[in-house]
């Protein structure tokens, strides 16, 4: 994965030197995403979270529904919600869900 086409980086934080998108299996993506007023994604990645926010659909294992599971990119990369285009390549929120997968898998 080339970092420009990482599913949800937006800018790399001050600290993502060691942390790159294209050595991650797209850890970021198995989050829950609320939708923003002006985000603008297909009806069909949309649902609805027990608090009856709109939030990405995400499939039985977690992954967003709107990730692709082969080439672990986004396939809305252009038109992502904002919550995705925040998430900073090597921020804090990202070298959490790193570590909770590592260890997930151990
Ligand atoms: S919309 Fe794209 S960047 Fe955001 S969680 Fe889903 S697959 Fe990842
Ligand atoms: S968790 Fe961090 S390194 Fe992994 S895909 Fe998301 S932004 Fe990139």
């Amino acid at each position: 994965m080339r970092v420009g086409e990482c599913p949800a980086m937006a800018h790399p934080s001050a600290d993502s030197a060691a942390v790159r998108c294209d050595t991650c299996q797209a850890c970021c993506c198995r989050l829950k995403v609320v939708l923003q007023p002006d985000d603008a994604v297909p009806d069909a990645y949309i649902d609805v979270d027990a608090h009856g926010m709109q939030v990405m659909a995400r499939l039985e294992d977690g992954w967003c529904i709107a990730l692709d599971r082969d080439t672990m990119r986004c396939t809305i990369y252009a038109d992502r919600p904002l919550v995705c285009r925040e998430f900073a390549m090597g921020g804090a929120d990202c070298r959490e869900e790193r570590a909770a997968w590592l260890d997930a898998r151990r």
